[in-house]
């Protein structure tokens, strides 16, 4: 269970920002035969980091530079189909973090 959601967690970094929400959208309906019935099982939240960056500002009139970090809030929610007896687990993006306030 941790190795897989670790697993997932990766994925979900490599992933372009923009697309991961329409990517992660929702659970995926399989073929007309064979019917899911996803239920929402539990939601975990989770904060990763997601690198830092810098940026400039100005403090007695010189302008410095200082490095902001940035981490994800990330909601995995855990989906139960009790018609074949099986889970399947989404990760959503639900906010980006900067750590420090900047412009
Ligand atoms: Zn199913
Ligand atoms: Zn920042």
């Amino acid at each position: 269970m941790k190795t897989s959601l670790l697993s997932v967690i990766i994925i979900f970094m490599m992933l372009p920002s923009t697309g991961v929400t329409e990517i992660m959208a929702k659970p995926v309906e399989n073929e007309t035969e064979e019917q899911h019935n996803w239920v929402e099982y539990s939601i975990h939240y989770k904060t990763v980091e997601a690198g830092s960056h810098e940026y400039t500002y100005w403090k007695n009139f010189i302008e410095r530079t200082s490095t902001c970090h940035i981490s994800h809030r990330l909601k995995s929610v855990v989906y139960y189909c009790d018609v074949h007896d099986h889970t399947d687990s989404k990760i959503y993006l639900e906010e980006t973090i900067h750590s420090n306030e900047h412009g």
